[in-house]
């Protein structure tokens, strides 16, 4: 079967886009499509035409394999099908089941008539790669749905249901069974209505568009600092509603061009290509067996080991935990309790939903009860004799051809696996706190762990809903050791003249989620304590940190202690500026003899995340992550990097690693090899 296959059910050509696994609108199944139509035009037994689509979908837009080559707008184009489907001169009939999304939806808002599964789900998702809807989504949907309702989807790229809309222009029936069969009947029925209904023809109704847009303009404008697409949304909406047709569509296609060569749409799609680049690992074959995952065990009811089990459990995985103490154990599973009851609570789940979740997580302090699970996840103290104690008892219970797998978020992975003598069933993998919400997760590749294994958790990470991305064994994987530099920026800045909220307002305003004072109040100051005690006894050599180590000494913990480096009042969260904090900046300069200076923005962010760059540079040189957009994904799935930025070497792609090579040395740095290579060969991190 080719990509557009054409059949006949009595008068009625049914033209079926088949490009799998979304029908994604691909140059073959483009000229398909109008093939298509010139043989119906050109067949007298033939009055009317259906558009359906193979498989589970009607179409789900661009076929992104064609993002960047010459196919992606080789005649005929997107706007040529579409200029096809309007001039046919028999009625062409939609058939929508599954999605109709983007330039899927476009091609269904130009046919004569739309026949729907009641759960079909449409969408113009474009503005989540920062772009608009090019084909004429933002002039076609206003006048089958309305100005409000068009715009809110346009604007958000949220995905609506047919039976939502039912009712509306868009769909002339909504229902159950056979949606082919449906749009074939339609289709007799109207095969000599004359003239044929376009949406282009209708008006768009609405008693104060003008008031309308600029309420929108208004609110649009405050939620979407940073992102310029929403805003031209709302424009070609105000075109659509004020210009006529054809105006209209040049104003959508200017608007689409301007928004394309963006620096945040192009960011916006790196991101989107990054996602699908981190599952692919240059040795291990897409078709390598993985082992199945049936039932898990996690070791600790901790912080993590709670959240973890919760992923399982939420993906319908039982999944046995296991404690040292019977108190830490029920406090462990009574927070997880508390945690769904929350979130049923809140109508995230039904209370049924919430108790079939509890009913797959099994308490234990036998290891006994975890062995046969096919992983488990060790969650306990982050001590390496404890860990590899642990990992001993493993080694003697688990049975044959489980995985074994760390939490850690420091500790030589080799040397856990070293403690068990089957090295390739052990992987790390590095959940981010909280474990069942944070989207990241770092799967760490030992030097020693079977292909199979990696591919089994990669697989596992898709099926928790996890954006996972392969790190190699180094002191803090990919994510944290990059912190590491970042935060020593934070803190040389505080010593240098800044105060915490003069640091966070900058980084803020580059669009970091959380400044990096904010984000270790809530992280905890004692963490990033103990591990510098570690770093001071491990390497006596390195510098310390008297600020921070002063901090923790006064026991400002961050947020659970009410004061870090800021103050919080009891049950609040907002970070308030704090007197005392900011004296004890000052007089630590003044006890060191270092006259503080004013330090702008520009210098603060430069520093911080520039210290990202270069720790990230290093980091692809010795080959822990496998490509810059995996570094990328990192900070933007599990570390707040602004989306519009693309990730931190996106970033310094986009300011130029020559650039970036100067201003390093401005601070006195040494630019990383890959870094200066780089920029010498007048290259990229990402190849775009
Ligand atoms: P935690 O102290 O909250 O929990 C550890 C749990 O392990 C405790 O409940 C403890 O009773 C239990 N435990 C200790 N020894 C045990 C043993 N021998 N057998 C069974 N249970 C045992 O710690 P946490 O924050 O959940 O951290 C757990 C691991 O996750 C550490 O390796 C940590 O580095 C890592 N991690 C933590 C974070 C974070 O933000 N907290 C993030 C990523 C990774």
């Amino acid at each position: 079967m080719g990509p557009a296959e054409y059949s006949t059910r009595g008068t009625v050509a049914v033209i079926t886009l088949n490009n799998p696994p979304v029908n994604g609108l691909g140059h073959a199944l483009r000229r398909g499509i109008v093939d298509g139509l010139d043989r119906a035009a050109a067949d007298p037994g033939v009055k009317a035409v259906v558009l359906a689509g193979a498989g589970k979908s009607f179409s789900a837009g661009a076929d992104i394999r064609e993002f960047g080559t010459p196919q992606m707008t080789a005649d005929p184009s997107l706007h040529a099908v579409i200029q096809a489907v309007e001039a046919s001169p028999k009625p062409v009939v939609a058939a929508i089941h599954g999605v109709a999304m983007g330039g899927g939806l476009e091609l269904a808002l130009a046919c004569h008539y739309r026949v729907a599964a009641s759960n079909a789900q449409v969408a113009l998702p474009e503005v989540k790669l920062g772009l608009l809807p090019g084909a004429g989504g933002t002039q076609r949907l206003p006048r089958a749905v309305g100005l409000e309702t068009a715009l809110n989807m346009i604007v958000s790229g949220t995905t609506v249901s047919a039976a939502q809309l039912e009712g509306t222009r868009l769909f002339d029936a909504v229902g159950e069974g056979d949606v082919v069969e449906r749009a074939a009947a339609l289709a007799e029925t109207v095969a000599d209505r004359r003239p044929l209904p376009l949406l282009r023809d209708l008006a768009i109704a609405h008693p104060s568009a003008e008031g309308f847009l600029a309420f929108a303009r208004g609110a649009v404008g405050t939620v979407s600092r940073g992102y310029p697409a929403p805003r031209r949304c709302v424009d070609a909406l105000a075109a659509a509603a004020s210009q006529p047709f054809e105006e209209g569509l040049r104003v959508e296609r200017d608007l689409f061009l301007s928004l394309l060569g963006t620096t945040e749409s192009r960011a916006l799609r790196h991101a989107f290509f990054a996602e699908r680049a981190a599952a692919k690992i240059a040795d291990v074959p897409e078709d390598t067996e993985v082992r199945p995952i049936r039932s898990a065990a996690v070791i600790g009811a901790g912080t993590m080991g709670g959240g973890i089990a919760m992923n399982f459990a939420n993906a319908g995985i039982p999944v046995t935990v296991l404690e040292a103490e019977r108190a830490r154990l029920d406090q462990g599973i009574a927070t997880i309790r508390k945690s769904y009851e929350g979130s049923a609570r809140k109508g995230k789940l039904t209370s049924a939903q919430a108790e079939e979740r509890m009913g797959l997580i099994r308490p234990t302090l036998s290891y006994t009860d975890v062995a046969s699970a096919d992983i488990v996840v060790e969650a306990v103290f982050e001590d390496m004799a404890v860990k590899q104690a642990v990992f001993k008892t493993l080694d003697e219970t688990m049975r044959a051809g489980a995985i074994l797998a760390s939490n850690t978020s420091t500790l030589d992975l080799d040397a856990l696996a070293r403690s068990t003598r089957r090295p390739a069933d052990v992987i790390g993998t590095h959940f981010f706190s909280p474990a069942h919400v944070m989207k990241l997760l770092e799967v760490v590749r030992g030097a020693a762990t079977g292909k199979d294994v990696l591919a089994t958790v990669m697989g596992l990470a898709r099926t928790i809903k996890k954006t996972a991305v392969v790190s190699g064994v180094c002191d803090g994987f990919i994510g944290n050791r990059m912190l590491e530099p970042y935060l020593r920026q934070s803190l040389l800045l505080l010593e240098e003249g800044a105060l915490p909220a003069q640091v966070d307002r900058a980084l803020e305003s580059f669009g970091m989620a959380m400044g990096p004072f904010r984000m270790n109040d809530l992280a905890g100051n004692d963490i990033g304590w103990s591990i510098r005690k570690r770093r001071y006894r491990e390497h006596p050599e390195t510098g310390r940190s008297l600020i921070a180590d002063r901090l923790c000494e006064q026991g400002r913990f961050g947020q659970k202690t009410g004061a870090g480096w800021y103050r919080y009042e009891a049950g609040r969260r907002d970070a308030l500026p704090d007197p005392a904090v900011d004296e004890m900046i000052v007089t630590d300069s003044r006890e060191r003899g270092v006259a503080r200076r004013r330090i702008a923005e520009d210098e603060i962010v430069d520093r911080c995340v520039l210290a990202l760059v270069n720790e990230g540079a290093k980091i692809l040189e010795e080959g822990i992550a496998q490509r810059a957009s995996d570094v990328d994904l990192v900070y933007l799935a599990g570390y707040g990097f602004p989306p519009f930025r693309g990730g931190p070497m996106f970033y310094a792609d986009t300011v130029g690693l020559t650039t970036v090579v100067r201003r390093m040395k401005g601070f006195g740095w040494t630019p990383a090899p890959r870094l200066a290579r780089l920029a010498g060969e007048g290259q990229t991190f990402n190849r775009s």
